[in-house]
């Protein structure tokens, strides 16, 4: 498994601390690579003096290995901060005024991915499968064929892909579309982000599409949907778990008799915030015998904090939720509490399940899976579901109230039929979101798609042929205890 962070071990020392790393990404990845075993490869998130070649720190933890390696200032700065992050980011979630073009940091992207692939190839052994995560690393597999790997590559891109008029506008589009396809097969979250992705390949390579195979020169991928999912029954069980019941009882007190809507986000610019308080401010204004009787709870986890756009865009935040609450709040209720901080998911599941509403409005966003996360938290008095249709879980969750977030007053009128939607229909709704969720959970996800990933026969690797097959049956291996002995050994010889 690579992805650009890979989980910190010691993140149990963030427990219920305000700058706790959270994503989607190592949520659904974690507990299948805990349970099967592999290799996670990234970036440590530290920086440290340019090394030649990359330091590779190794830590067993259970059955995984996790291999990181630092970065230089100026790396972070061109890879993560500005091409990943300034270019990538805004352009996949159709931002394209956001979205930045600079040459140095394409080249350093470039440089950082080829480094990153020579420092784990002599990792990888034969029987090996690579899954590639997300936008960081688009490059990677490409880099990895240019030093010989001929095994199964797998890429999973978790923001949405943009339509080609967006993607096209990027200087290097026909570079990184050619990049694409070194992978066996690559898989988005919905049918509309592979349409998006296709198009973008026929109108700038003259290749051909056949069954969303696309072959082009000596090349050929396969492009598959793979909705991610949660793991739905730690979820449930967490919801009520005497730890999510305190916290659930601490707002109960804090609320009293109040409705309550939550919202729970990184603090990020595609995420709607300010879209949402904006229109919880319209419900108030427009609906006002519903003042004094509702509250909101915005959490909003710090993410990216280094960069200007997500610096003015938590400035943008604490401005309005200070101009709301001056304006509507009274000595016994504020209206708006905003919380910056970030919380373990257990205790997320005690917020998910006291709250009477929970809005979730990205204006747009690959999955989303704080809607997955609320559904699964919810008791038989269920709260509802009001969920932006920009989203890819909006494709699956169709039992939510489904709203318009660039349209505030139609936010905030769904608000309202949320508040009062009767017991009936809310559990209507919850026990087929339910169902939904628990059945497109994040290990049918990644079943799928390594399922996929090894219909291909590899002749390099006879000796794998019944991993291939087991893997066919959605079985993830382990990695057999020898080869993690000796990978271990290998690091500590290094002394690394
Ligand atoms: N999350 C968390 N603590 C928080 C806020 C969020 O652990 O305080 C987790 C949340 O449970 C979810 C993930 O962060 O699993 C956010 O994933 P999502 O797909 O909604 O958005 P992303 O951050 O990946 O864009």
């Amino acid at each position: 498994m690579i992805s650009n962070r890979v989980p910190d071990l010691s993140s149990d020392a963030y427990h219920d601390a305000r700058d706790r790393p959270v994503g989607g990404l190592v949520s659904a990845i974690r507990p299948a690579l805990e349970e099967r075993g592999g290799i996670w490869f990234g970036w440590s998130g530290k920086t440290s003096r340019r090394q030649q070649p990359m330091v590779v720190k190794s830590v067993l933890h259970g059955k995984v290995n996790y291999l990181t390696t630092d970065l230089s200032e100026s790396e972070v700065e061109n890879y993560y901060t500005g091409f990943s992050n300034r270019t990538l980011w805004p352009l996949m979630h159709s931002f394209p005024t956001r979205v930045r073009m600079k040459d140095e940091e394409h080249k350093t992207y470039d440089r950082v991915n080829r480094k990153l692939s020579k420092a784990l190839y002599p990792y990888l052994e034969s029987g090996d499968i690579v899954w590639v995560q997300d936008y960081h690393l688009i490059p990677l597999g490409a880099s990895l064929r240019q030093l010989g790997w001929k095994g199964p590559i797998g890429f999973f891109l978790h923001t949405p892909f943009p339509p080609a008029d967006i993607f096209l506008i990027l200087p290097w589009a026909k570079n990184m579309l050619e990049s694409f396809l070194s992978y066996d097969l690559v898989g988005f979250h919905t049918e509309r982000f592979r349409h998006n992705f296709e198009q973008s390949l026929l109108l700038d390579l003259d290749g051909t599409l056949e069954d969303h195979s696309f072959k082009y020169r000596s090349k050929k991928v396969k492009i598959g949907v793979y909705p991610i999912g949660i793991d739905f029954s730690s979820f449930r069980s967490w919801s009520t778990s005497s730890k999510a019941a305190n916290q659930a009882a601490s707002i109960k007190k804090f609320i009293g008799n109040r409705r309550l809507i939550l919202g729970v986000d990184r603090l990020d610019y595609t995420k709607g915030i300010v879209e949402r308080l904006r229109a919880f401010e319209r419900l108030l204004d427009r609906f006002p015998s519903w003042k004094r009787k509702v509250s909101m709870i915005q959490i909003s986890a710090p993410s990216r904090t280094r960069i200007p756009e997500y610096i003015s865009q938590k400035r943008d935040i604490d401005r309005m939720v200070g101009e709301i609450n001056g304006r509507l709040a009274d000595a016994d209720w504020v209206p708006i509490s905003y919380l910056y901080r970030s919380y373990d998911q257990e205790t997320l599941a005690g917020f998910y399940r006291v709250s009477d509403v929970c809005l979730v409005s990205p204006l747009r966003d690959g999955m989303n899976l704080v809607s997955k996360e609320y559904v699964a938290s919810q008791s038989d008095n269920p709260g509802v579901l009001v969920l932006s249709r920009f989203c890819g879980a909006a494709e699956d969750l169709k039992e939510a109230v489904i709203v318009n977030p660039y349209d505030i007053d139609g936010t905030a009128r769904a608000l309202k039929r949320a508040l009062e939607m009767p017991l009936g229909e809310r559990r209507g709704r919850s026990f087929a979101l339910i169902e939904r969720v628990n059945r497109n959970s994040a290990r049918s996800w990644r079943n799928l798609f390594l399922g996929d990933l090894t219909t291909k026969e590899y002749e390099l690797f006879p000796e794998t042929d019944a991993q291939v097959s087991r893997l066919r049956d959605g079985v993830m291996l382990p990695l057999n205890e020898t080869t993690t002995a000796r990978r271990k050994a290998d690091n500590d010889n290094n002394g690394k």
